[in-house]
């Protein structure tokens, strides 16, 4: 019996200690800046990071060595992966969590194509299943990993056209921390979710309206397609284009400005 209890304080000391570590590890990681060499290569590959305010910098640049620790990345068909591509996936992600704490608790893996690449979806109606191949430049599973082409990576992050494939694919795995992909992200305390759900129901409901009547619209018609990829392609333009979408859509803004803490109209 005393065996026993012994076991189980050693046991429980082990838990608490391996618990303790990794904190530390990560207050560790989230306080370090990146190396002037780091700082250089992230600035390059990502340009909207340079009109970050400062303190956003610095929370940035903890985020993205967490991520880095966090998060291994591979190369499809052997295509070589380098730093560069590390850190400029890193920071893309990390600029959507940069001012909460939001984390992507469950994603270890990246997997990188040279361009953009095929993809088999299955899909069940009734008893009818069809198989279908896709050519795509990302995807985003449930609970990890990310599959993203290097080439619409690298041009996304460098023209602020609201196109960003980076950005797409980590709002669905922000999305998808609630145990769901259905646009309604986990909110914080004080963001009503009555008001998240009135307005982006009747600004995907227009958006989709708009598609069908063959409008020309400043949100990417892939957004009607569902209301969980409408809140990716509004992701995309509230980070590359804030202005244009607070024009258009000015609760969707605000919905999201309260969702990631930030306001990239501000940033100059
Ligand atoms: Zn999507």
């Amino acid at each position: 019996m005393r065996l026993f209890i012994f076991l189980l304080l050693a046991g429980a000391c082990f838990l608490l200690y391996r618990h303790w570590s990794r904190q530390q590890t990560k207050a560790k990681l989230l306080a370090q800046p990146l190396s002037q060499e780091e700082r250089e290569t992230v600035e390059d590959a990502v340009p909207l990071v340079k009109r970050l305010p400062p303190e956003l910098r610095l929370q940035l640049e903890g985020k993205i060595n967490l991520f880095l620790n966090q998060v291994k990345f591979y190369g499809c068909n052997d295509f070589e992966i380098d730093d560069r591509m590390r850190l400029s996936i890193a920071a893309q992600a990390c600029l959507l969590v940069v001012n909460t704490d939001s984390w992507y608790d469950t994603l270890r893996t990246i997997l990188i194509y040279e361009g953009a690449f095929k993809s088999r979806n299955i899909e069940q109606e009734g008893y009818v299943i069809t198989e279908q191949e896709t050519v795509r430049i990302g995807e985003s599973w449930a609970r990890g990993p990310v599959i993203l082409s290097w080439e619409h990576t690298e041009k996304g992050a460098q023209h602020h056209d609201g196109h960003n494939v980076v950005f797409h694919e980590f709002a669905h795995q922000i999305d998808n921390l609630s145990g769901h992909t259905d646009g309604a992200p986990l909110l914080h305390r004080n963001h009503d979710f009555a008001d998240w759900k009135r307005v982006f129901v009747s600004a995907f409901d227009r958006h989709h309206n708009d598609v069908k009547q063959g409008r020309r619209t400043l949100i990417d018609a892939y957004g009607a397609q569902a209301i969980e990829e409408y809140f990716a392609v509004v992701v995309e333009l509230f980070f590359e284009r804030p202005i244009d979408l607070q024009y258009e859509e000015p609760e969707v803004y605000e919905q999201l400005s309260q969702l990631f803490k930030l306001d990239p109209m501000t940033w100059q």
